[in-house]
């Protein structure tokens, strides 16, 4: 029988019973085991560990836990790709790319809308999604907790909020994002990028008064959806304020 002390930090208590919370953990073990999976034990999946110290020393994710260890375990935050002693993943491919559970449609669309490269369906499984993750680099954002136990998932985020805004608001915090919104520039309903296109190539799919008052026009180059600058301008500046404004 060997014992250890762990402590998790800050955000990683959301995952722990009460009992738990912000304390060292005196736990007891008899099998070999790796940080990580003693991490998972505690059921805090391994995508939302930022950086892991045992006995004030960096340690990845491969450390074999000994007798005596005192661990201390800190979330992935804003600085989530800087490279540092001790990194747990390789750096995320910038501008980070997502793939959204299909329980968080609304999460995906305004993801989209400010810019951001997010593959959702409504039927995707848990198999596809950890598949499209791995193979493509992307980050899984889920309210699935044992999505993220999944070993070939790199990067995830478990949202924590029920309301979109307020998630697309912890999403854009948890990954630095803000800096990288380009609104208009991604076609809400199938993640295709929009381009500009002339008023008299589209001109027959127009609504009259649509045709009356706007001469912008992007065109989605995936499902040919057509956007125009006007209302589509307005829902976005509505939706960054609300973003700014949510207290959570
Ligand atoms: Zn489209």
């Amino acid at each position: 029988m060997a014992q250890i002390g762990i402590r998790f930090h800050q955000s990683l208590n959301d995952f722990l019973a009460p009992a738990l919370s912000d304390t060292e953990i005196i736990h007891n073990f008899e099998r070999k085991a790796s940080v990580k999976d003693m991490i998972e034990s505690f059921n805090v999946p391994h995508t939302e560990v930022g950086r892991i110290s045992v006995n004030g020393v960096a340690a990845d994710f491969n450390y074999i836990v000994q007798d005596r260890d005192r661990i201390e375990v800190f979330p992935a935050g804003e600085n989530f790709s800087a490279t540092s002693a001790g990194q747990l993943r390789p750096p995320l491919l910038q501008p980070p790319q997502f793939v959204v559970d299909s329980n968080l449609g609304r999460l995906a669309r305004y993801l989209r809308l400010l810019g951001f490269d997010c593959l959702y369906r409504n039927d995707y499984n848990d198999d596809m999604i950890a598949r499209i993750a791995s193979e493509q680099q992307r980050i899984v954002l889920t309210r699935d907790r044992s999505l993220l136990h999944r070993k070939i998932i790199t990067y995830g985020y478990f949202v924590r909020a029920d309301k979109p805004k307020i998630q697309t608001r912890e999403v854009l915090k948890r990954f630095a994002l803000n800096s990288l919104i380009k609104p208009l520039t991604r076609c809400t309903h199938c993640n295709g990028k929009l381009a500009e296109t002339g008023k008299s190539c589209i001109e027959h799919r127009l609504e009259p008064l649509t045709k009356q008052y706007y001469d912008k026009f992007l065109i989605c180059l995936e499902c040919g959806r057509i956007y125009w600058q006007g209302s589509h301008s307005m829902r976005i500046e509505q939706l960054l304020g609300e973003l700014a404004g949510t207290q959570s």
